[in-house]
């Protein structure tokens, strides 16, 4: 049937601009892609007849970007509060210096400075301290190390010893401040 039509047609289109013969009904004016499949649909139009064989309302483009990012949101503050969650009761942590010594290499040659700290974990979940030790008579704050503590259980205080060569290498007066994760 369309095929002898367009044979039909064939004599009187012949001369005229071969591409406007084709017996697809090309949709005419301006176009932009299906909003599924990228095939070129009328303006105002969401979906072509293939993702939209019913003739449904289209979804109006602005209205579909907004329960995108309506559910962005939504999986933002989710986040969020799961990531409260988790964290919550961990620390406040005190913390103190117990002891400083300068550590040493194999070869006895002084190479830093070793760290020990006690840490109070005052929260009431098992979580890990990130500490920041710094030189108390060092005026600028790049004399300072982090350790990262062992996980602590509530209500529980560990001692655990970290080197490092970031304060020198002279016994000093050593402040530490342990804060929540
Ligand atoms: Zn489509």
């Amino acid at each position: 049937m369309t095929i002898t039509s367009r044979v039909d047609d064939e004599p009187t289109n012949s001369g005229s601009d071969p591409t406007t013969s084709g017996s697809d009904p090309a949709p005419t004016g301006p176009t932009h892609p299906c909003v599924r499949c990228g095939r070129p649909v009328p303006i105002g139009t969401a979906m072509c007849e293939y993702c939209n064989p019913l003739g449904l309302a289209d979804p109006a483009p602005t209205q579909a970007h907004g329960t995108i990012f309506l559910a962005i949101g939504v999986g933002v503050v989710v986040l969020a509060l799961a990531g409260r969650f988790l964290l919550s009761g961990i620390g406040p942590f005190q913390a103190s210096v117990t002891s400083v010594v300068v550590a040493t290499d194999a070869a006895g040659a002084p190479n830093g400075l070793s760290v020990t700290l006690q840490v109070t974990n005052q929260g009431s979940r098992t979580g890990a301290s990130t500490c920041q030790v710094r030189d108390t008579a060092a005026v600028d704050s790049d004399h300072s190390a982090i350790f990262v503590s062992p996980e602590i259980p509530p209500g529980q205080t560990v001692t655990f010893t970290r080197t490092t060569s970031l304060l020198g290498l002279q016994p000093t007066t050593l402040q530490v401040d342990c804060m929540q994760p």
